[in-house]
């Protein structure tokens, strides 16, 4: 099917985990005919630069490029260079809480939409694939008759789950944040806490927004998912039937990174030489290698961080540890027990900062995840066809955690039943009984199996004739269509 006519503008959220997506997305639309542009700020652009490049080299025929938007911080009331999340993360201040710089940085990105619209007016692009975070731009597309498709990054399952946890209200029936309640209208039995659903009161400022975010949706062209049929066909139907009829699933996206140049360059640049890293994988066997990593946001306590050290030393098992910058503990490493790395020197590396994730997961010697659940993350383990460890912390993750553990059964919990942010320790026990759990056993060996069926239908449905290459297929024809 030809699609050579179609322009599209992708437009993601200043955030690791809603850029990496987005760029794949792009490169997925050109890979099928279509020419991409991505828009974002200065600094982000230069993020995405070193991946475009790598792309145009392997591609050379393909088109991708990038529209830069002005974001003056300053004048909007930021700090200088806060045109990313990380920042927000990072960002240390005793006079403003990360919330309140969360919340001012997701209001001041609307003072994009004039920029924006004229690139719309000026480019006339057959459509424009813009972040759940910007509800605004449905009203620019809308002004130029251009379709305004919403990307939110996460399951249908998690998306139905929101969807009747507002619908039905279960949370307000029960006595606690910590009372079990099963989400009501939902396929499939779902035990959730109000706690764990994180569900924004509407009264509060991301109430409001989360509000603004599905009123826009519901006036857009409609949603594309990361995501495949096969893994949560009765989510898809549901979603399809009561949410937003039309839903396009495309993923997972980041099975559009077939080269190593490609999985080593997503997101930030690697604090490990991919070499290097390969070469300390190659030198395990297969499936022996528990992969640990909690995204692009995590922080952990010094205290919780010994508790994970000490927990995979004394698991015996091999593994490969991504600690990220961790605003609590600045440059010192106190938290490491005293010889750790001498100790578990080949059996264990670690990794600060940043990690080739998508390259390590595709690896054989990689027999399991250990991960916070969010969405990307998840899919990328799932693509891999791996077992996991599910470690929810905030967001959505308690529901992506749900899908995991009790609808695909291939994750085991660690023992997190809280929001992080509430401070429960998650014990060295607990992370020695999880790894072992998910690597060691009959129970470990079905659950192996389970995911390993999954990986190969994940790969299947992006494939010539499969679910997600055909549901993109449709939505091209959509597009086509509208000329
Ligand atoms: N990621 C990575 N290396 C890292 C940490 C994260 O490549 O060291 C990528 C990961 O592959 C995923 C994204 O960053 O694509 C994180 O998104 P996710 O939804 O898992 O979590 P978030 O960071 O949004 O909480």
């Amino acid at each position: 099917m030809s699609s050579e006519r179609i322009h599209i503008l992708f437009f993601p959220f200043m955030a690791q985990g809603h850029m990496i997506p987005m760029l794949d997305m792009a490169k997925l639309f050109s890979t099928r005919g279509a020419r991409s542009t991505i828009l974002t700020t200065p600094i982000n652009s230069k993020i995405l630069e070193k991946p475009i490049e790598a792309f145009k080299t392997l591609n050379p025929d393909l088109q991708i490029g990038i529209k830069i938007l002005n974001f003056p911080c300053v004048e909007l009331g930021l700090p200088e260079g806060c045109e990313n999340v990380d920042f927000i993360n990072s960002y240390q201040n005793p006079d403003s809480d990360s919330g309140d710089l969360f919340l001012k940085f997701l209001f001041s990105t609307k003072s994009m939409k004039q920029q924006l619209e004229s690139f719309i007016e000026t480019t006339k692009p057959s459509c424009i694939v813009a972040d759940m975070f910007f509800p605004w731009t449905t009203e620019s597309a809308e002004k130029f008759n251009v379709p305004r498709l919403v990307f939110h990054g996460t399951a249908f399952f998690a998306l139905c789950c929101s969807y009747n946890m507002r619908t039905h209200k279960p949370h307000k029936k029960v006595a606690t944040t910590s009372t079990p309640f099963v989400i009501p209208g939902l396929p499939g039995e779902i035990v959730i806490t109000t706690e764990q659903a994180n569900v924004a009161d509407e009264e509060t400022p991301m109430g409001k927004i989360m509000k603004e975010i599905r009123e826009s949706e519901s006036n857009s062209f409609g949603v594309l998912v990361n995501s495949f049929y096969e893994l949560e066909p009765a989510y898809a139907d549901f979603y399809r039937s009561f949410v937003a009829k039309r839903a396009w699933h495309i993923g997972p996206l980041s099975l559009c990174n077939r080269e190593l140049a490609e999985k080593a360059g997503r997101g930030k640049k690697s604090n490990i030489d991919e070499q290097e890293c390969l070469e300390w994988l190659e030198s395990k066997p297969p499936g022996s290698v528990v992969y640990v990593s909690f995204g692009s946001r995590a922080s952990f306590t010094n205290e919780q961080l010994l508790e994970i050290a000490v927990g995979l030393e004394c698991s015996g098992q091999n593994f490969i540890w991504v600690v990220g910058k961790n605003e609590n503990q600045g440059e010192s490493e106190d938290w490491l027990p005293e010889g750790y790395e001498e100790r578990t020197k080949g059996k264990g590396l670690i990794i600060r900062g940043w990690a080739p994730q998508v390259l390590i997961l595709d690896h054989k010697a990689v027999g399991a995840f250990v991960t916070h659940c969010g969405w990307n993350s998840a899919i990328e383990g799932i693509a891999a066809g791996l077992p996991m460890v599910t470690w929810p912390m905030g967001a959505e993750q308690f529901y992506n955690e749900k899908l995991l553990t009790k609808v695909l059964r291939t994750g085991v919990n660690v023992g997190a039943t809280e929001l992080v942010k509430k401070g429960k320790l998650i014990s060295r026990e607990e992370v020695e009984k999880a790894v072992k759990e998910v690597i060691v056993g009959e129970e470990a060996e079905e659950r192996r199996i389970r995911a390993k069926k999954l990986g190969e239908v994940a790969k299947a449905a992006v494939e010539e004739g499969g679910s997600s290459y055909n549901d993109l297929n449709k939505f091209l024809e959509e597009l086509n269509g509208r000329k």
